[in-house]
């Protein structure tokens, strides 16, 4: 995995419930997440208006704002595909499935590697979304907690 980044990855999870909450669509099928800049696409039905985007951009920063802790709780397969999709799991994830939680907000199985608090994530800026047969595709970046 190259140039992996948590802080991008940890918010990716509240953009995806957040947009799971706000729009009832389910969350991005495909993402691309690099250090600077990164992406994640939706099925959806139609582009979003701004006051759309700044909904999604105000909404993901309140969540950060909360600094929630993001913690790991592992289960038995079976136990979590009663709860959550696993199809995006990779199929050697075995027979215990990590879940992660950002505090109360949002829970799902994954793999990778996430910040400890979402204060350690920044803020959120939503740059411009795309519309496409049936995809919408998300850009955003963070801008880096000051360290005092
Ligand atoms: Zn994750």
């Amino acid at each position: 995995m190259k140039a992996y980044n948590p802080e991008m990855h940890t918010a990716e999870h509240v953009l995806n419930q957040t947009m799971v909450r706000l729009f009832g669509c389910n969350r991005s099928f495909s993402n691309h997440l690099e250090r600077k800049k990164s992406k994640c696409d939706y099925h959806f039905e139609r582009a979003l208006t701004s006051d759309e985007e700044q909904m999604i951009n105000d909404k993901v920063n309140a969540v950060l704002q909360q600094h929630d802790d993001v913690t790991e709780e592992v289960l038995p397969r079976t136990k979590a595909a009663q709860l959550f999709d696993l199809d995006k799991l990779p199929d050697a994830s075995g027979e215990e499935i990590r879940i992660v939680r950002v505090g109360d907000y949002d829970a799902c199985p994954c793999i990778g590697e996430h910040v400890a608090n979402t204060k350690e994530v920044g803020e959120f800026v939503l740059g411009s979304t795309s519309y496409d047969e049936g995809v919408l595709r998300i850009r955003f970046k963070l801008k880096r907690p000051q360290l005092v």
